[in-house]
């Protein structure tokens, strides 16, 4: 079975050798899960027995009772000084004990000598970060990001088996923990809940519930949104170029874990006049990717009312991490990068985004889209940040015909006795949006005289 993320950085951290660890997470199942894992051991470390510790449980291995005296704080460390063979001590709630007695700082410090070299490894876990400083230093902090696909499967699995719902597919459990990826454990609990509720069984079906969870969360954040996509690439009249770039880059993006980075696709600027259809192709990427859809909004990032810019903006990077793989929008990204030559807070901003493009995760495609493409520092537009830097211009007369005849038959008009490149005659200079307002306007007015819309409407 392949190792969790969150299980490769413990073991690693005891690989290196540390005896002592503070993770720092509000998830405290979730971490003795972890623990669990990295006891049974892997391919190059043999497995550990697991001793757990609590205020209220003492000092105790799984199924067995607590050991006697090790019931307190000072008690539970004299425990592991005294323990002769290697294992992994979790302590619980650590950070109340550390804070509050000097006695059980200065014996966790005699614990980091009797650990060292012996195998013996101490785990404090806590939801709030407090550690004293004199213990700072010999004390490795680890943060948990959210599980990755490897843990989800896993928890897919347990929790179906736990419900009596039967094994589901693996294909099944991959696709559902995909769309759990950036969830805690305990919200993919809810999610979860609400796609079996009524005693559905898991299945592709099971995503929209999924999925809704994920949107909620996402939409609390205030600055991201979730987006429904609905539209592929067949709803965009013209833009050619930029089509074939991305069913191209599409096949690119699908290899992203078998190939050098250099090549994975990062994503493309797209600038222009509005109303020239960059949202909607941003959408038809999403559907053509096959992945959810995400819209940071800049205008709400520097509103101040989700705290200061540049703290926000870094955040909903991050989260955007555990939620890959996605699209990820940044619209009017003008509105919030300036160049970093103006220092300051947006500068700032600016020089985080540039180094975070190259070192983001493989799994964000960014489609960024601009109006004011004079309020663009330079730096943006060179090559390198972006895959690709598109100019949406007005539509030429070939693209207003299919734009023309994509609405019409989205809107179920009959064109076959139209002449739709005589209409283009009147729409010299006309946006997407234009072409797309007339056909509406021509439609109300055909409804409104109660017959069937001609091209003279
Ligand atoms: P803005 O920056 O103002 O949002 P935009 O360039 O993003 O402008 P869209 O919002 O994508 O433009 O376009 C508005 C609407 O116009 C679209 O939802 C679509 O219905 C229609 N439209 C624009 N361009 C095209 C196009 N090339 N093909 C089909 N429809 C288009």
């Amino acid at each position: 079975m392949p190792e969790s993320r969150a299980a490769k950085m413990i073991r690693e951290s005891f690989q290196s050798g540390r005896p002592l660890t503070y993770i720092h997470s509000p998830e405290e199942q979730r971490v003795v899960l972890v623990l669990e894992e990295v006891s049974r051991g892997s391919a190059d470390s043999p497995p550990l027995p697991l001793w757990t510790w609590s205020i209220t449980e003492g000092m105790r291995r799984a199924g067995s009772s607590a050991e006697p005296g090790a019931e307190t704080a000072r008690g539970a460390l004299d425990f592991i000084v005294a323990c002769q063979t290697p294992a992994i001590f979790h302590l619980k709630d650590f950070h109340e004990p550390l804070r509050e007695s000097s006695e059980v700082r200065r014996r966790l410090r005699d614990v980091y000598e009797s650990c060292r070299d012996q195998r013996k490894f101490v785990v404090i876990t806590s939801p709030v970060r407090s550690l004293p400083e004199e213990i700072e230093r010999s004390v490795l902090f680890l943060e948990l990001r959210p599980p990755d696909l490897v843990e989800l499967v896993e928890f897919l699995r347990d929790e179906t088996r736990r419900n009596s719902l039967g094994e589901a597919p693996e294909a099944v459990l991959q696709q559902v923990a995909r769309a759990l990826q950036g969830l805690t454990l305990d919200e993919a609990r809810y999610a979860l809940r609400r796609a079996l509720a009524g005693g559905r069984q898991l299945g592709h079906d099971s995503l929209p519930a999924v999925l809704e969870e994920k949107r909620l969360l996402v939409n609390r954040s205030g600055v991201i949104e979730f987006v429904d996509s609905g539209t592929d690439l067949n709803d965009v009249g013209g833009l050619d170029g930029l089509k074939k770039w991305l069913l191209e880059r599409r096949k690119l993006f699908e290899m992203r874990e078998s190939i050098s980075a250099e090549i994975v696709p990062k994503g493309l600027l797209m600038m222009g006049i509005p109303g020239c259809g960059k949202s909607l192709c941003v959408k038809a990427i999403a559907s053509c990717f096959q992945l959810p859809l995400y819209r940071v909004d800049m205008t709400e990032i520097f509103s101040g009312r989700h705290g200061k810019a540049e703290g926000v903006f870094v955040q909903a990077c991050r989260m955007m991490e555990d939620m890959a793989p996605a699209v990820l929008w940044f619209d009017e990204i003008e509105m919030g990068l300036k160049t970093t030559e103006t220092g300051g807070e947006q500068g700032r901003i600016f020089g985080f985004f540039l180094t975070w493009m190259q070192e983001k995760t493989r799994g964000l495609f960014v489609a960024a889209t601009a109006n004011r493409i004079e309020s663009l520092p330079a730096e943006m537009i060179r090559k390198g940040r972006f895959d690709e830097v598109f100019f949406v211009d007005l539509p030429l007369e070939d693209e207003m015909i299919e734009i023309f005849r994509i609405h019409l038959l989205r809107r179920k008009v009959d064109i076959s006795n139209f002449n739709l490149p005589q209409m283009t005659q009147f729409t010299v200079g006309w946006t997407g949006a234009e072409i797309e307002q007339c056909v509406i306007s021509a439609i109300t007015r055909a409804r409104l005289a109660d017959r069937e819309v001609t091209e003279s409407d």
